[in-house]
């Protein structure tokens, strides 16, 4: 994979873009809209197998729907192309375009405090970073992209 690829798919803070629910270009959203494609109406027929298999799961098809519609529709073109939707205050996009770095660990202030994560995100956008530096970003990338994310 080229570097620049890398870069789209793994944002300035780390995290992975491409394993995120809300990335267009992700396996979540792909499979999503397959799995849509593929129950195709299955809507009409849920009420019906309600009654055929008498369980009331079926019940719930619609709230399931509506999470599949969620997930296959585009949210997101990935953290290098525009602010995240998850974290919209998120301070790592502006600041390293700013200051013209691929990610944080390259800064001469990380780690510092304009990232606006909460806690449990400021530690792992630090072990995120010093795994890059450590490791280099295209072990870091093969890993992350396999990685579950949730
Ligand atoms: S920028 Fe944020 S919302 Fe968009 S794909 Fe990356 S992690 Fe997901
Ligand atoms: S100042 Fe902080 S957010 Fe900005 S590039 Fe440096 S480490 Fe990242």
């Amino acid at each position: 994979m080229t570097p620049e690829k890398i870069k789209n798919i793994i944002a300035p803070c780390g995290l992975c873009c491409e394993t995120c629910f809300a990335h267009v270009e992700g396996d979540i959203r792909h499979l999503a809209v397959k799995l849509k494609e593929k129950l195709g109406n299955f809507h009409i027929n849920a009420k019906r197998f309600e009654t055929l298999l008498g369980d009331p799961v079926f019940k719930k098809y619609g709230q399931f729907k509506a999470m599949l519609d969620y997930f296959s529709s585009e949210h997101c073109a990935g953290c290098r192309k525009e602010q995240c939707k998850i974290f919209p205050d998120c301070g790592v996009r502006p600041c390293t375009q700013q200051k013209n770095l691929d990610f944080c660990w390259q800064c001469d202030e990380f780690p510092c405090d304009k990232t606006q994560f909460d806690p449990v995100l400021v530690k792992g956008w630090i072990l995120m970073n010093e795994k890059i530096r450590d490791i280099g970003i295209e072990a870091y990338a093969k890993k992350a992209r396999t990685r579950l994310r949730y």
